[in-house]
């Protein structure tokens, strides 16, 4: 079944909202396996709406159009979606109750456009807004649905996943997906390590994402029940894991990579600092976003100037002057100084160019230098990253979380292969 999405409101096309409806629905309908092929955004005209919903009533099965189902005048959806389907509009009487009952709730008085809202097309299916005054509207004709949900999201989101998805998944077979996520590996390097399992998939199918630093399949099943579609995705999984081997951090579409790295933490009983100039917090702020996270964050400094490294983490001054603040040699002292007067098992160390100003020809914008210290053991890795200055502090802290990820992982796979480790392990005990 294929899906059209049409978004109402001439503040859209202004660019004075951003619309997330538009993303919210396109990753739900994603979810349910249907196809969509096309979107459009147009604003609060009859004529423009009414050509841009008969042509998507021509190519597509069900037409999604979100807003313009407001009180005033300028709210035409469902007026015009009515003269398409060559339906009349009638008083809706529990639409009706339902807005009397909603001001009443508010000790308001509704004005008389409300009653507007209650006008739905005869033969509609009406869907209740349990958080608005615009109820929802599905006409089906011809095998074809035309569905219209109010434009805020706070009304839009809730009616969606409560009665839209499970009316559009009705008499479909069960679409289920899994989501496995990866980190460390360049989204073309990714997409052509799976290539050949992305042509082969039909179901379930394979769709790639990409996202700061990170890669995400999403594996999408479908079946008569669940049962049979967990089934069908469980080998994928498999083989995705098995390709991607220790760059996948999970396979729960809810974990973000800091969770993942809290986790592991956690799991290895090990507290965490961070030191960053560049990012100036970003990286403490991600990880601390993380729920729960008081159990292995223990502090973060900021030194962005030079004296900062020297009186706070004791990078040397001679360092400094001979090698400069973004350097190997003082991300490591960093990572050394951080870990030692915090006490904590891992210390992360970000120092870097990000611009716009500042870059040389030896040390150019987007330079990055992180370190990071696991129980003594050091790792420093140098990164030129692209971007304005947002970009590179936003890649600059998705790439230490990667990094902290896979010191973790390679100090723990060395004790386990039971190799002598730093001396300064014993301060984990
Ligand atoms: P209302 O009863 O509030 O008038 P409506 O169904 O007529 O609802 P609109 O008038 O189109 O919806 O939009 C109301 C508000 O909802 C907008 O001001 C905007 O904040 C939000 N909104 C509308 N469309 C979108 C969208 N596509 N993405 C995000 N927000 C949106």
């Amino acid at each position: 079944m294929t899906v059209e999405l049409i978004s109402v409101g001439t503040e859209l096309l202004l660019g004075n909202i951003v619309n997330t409806n538009a993303a919210f629905l396109a990753e739900k309908c994603a979810d349910l396996g249907l196809a969509c092929y096309y979107q459009s955004v147009v604003g609060d005209n009859e004529e423009r709406l009414s050509a841009v919903l008969k042509a998507a009533i021509g190519r597509s099965d069900v037409v999604i159009l979100s807003g313009g189902l407001g009180p005033t005048e300028d709210d035409l959806t469902k007026e015009v979606a009515a003269k398409v389907a060559g339906r009349e509009l009638y008083m809706h009487e529990p639409s009706k109750k339902q807005i009397e009952d909603f001001f009443r709730r508010r000790n308001m008085e509704p004005t008389g456009n409300n009653w507007k809202q209650a006008m739905v097309p005869k033969g509609a299916i009406v869907v209740e807004n349990e958080n608005g005054t615009a109820p929802g509207v599905i006409m089906e004709a011809d095998g074809k649905k035309i569905i219209l949900l109010p434009g805020p999201p706070n009304e839009l989101v809730p009616m969606f996943e409560k009665s839209i998805m499970p009316y559009l998944a009705e008499g479909n077979s069960t679409i289920y997906s899994q989501t496995v996520k990866i980190c460390g590996v360049g989204e073309s390097r990714a997409e052509t390590m799976v290539k050949d399992l992305i042509d082969k998939q039909t179901n379930p199918t394979i769709a790639p994402y990409a996202k700061n630093c990170e890669v995400h399949f999403r594996v999408t099943a479908k079946a008569e029940n669940e049962k049979e579609a967990k089934k069908l995705l469980k080998p994928v999984v498999k083989e995705l894991k098995s390709r991607f081997e220790n760059h996948v951090y999970t396979t729960d579409v809810d974990t973000t990579l800091e969770k993942a790295v809290v986790d592991l933490l956690a799991a290895n009983k090990l507290t965490v600092s961070t030191v960053e100039s560049c990012t100036g917090g970003m990286l403490a702020a991600r990880i601390i976003n993380v729920p729960g996270v008081s159990d292995v964050y223990k502090s973060g400094y900021i030194t962005y100037s030079n004296k900062a490294k020297r009186k706070i983490l004791g990078v040397k001054k001679g360092l400094l002057e001979k090698k400069g603040a973004v350097s190997e040699e003082v991300a490591r002292e960093m990572a050394k100084g951080a870990a030692l007067i915090s006490k904590a098992e891992v210390a992360v160390a970000v120092t870097g160019v990000a611009g716009p100003g500042g870059g040389t020809e030896e040390k150019p914008v987007g330079l990055v230098y992180i370190a990071c210290n696991v129980c003594g053991k050091i790792k420093v890795k140098k990164y030129n990253f692209d971007g304005n200055r947002a970009k590179i502090r936003e890649t600059t802290v998705s790439s230490a979380l990667i990094l902290m990820r896979q010191c973790i992982l390679e100090y723990y796979s060395e004790v386990a292969f039971g190799k002598k480790l730093d001396e300064n392990a014993d301060r984990r005990k």
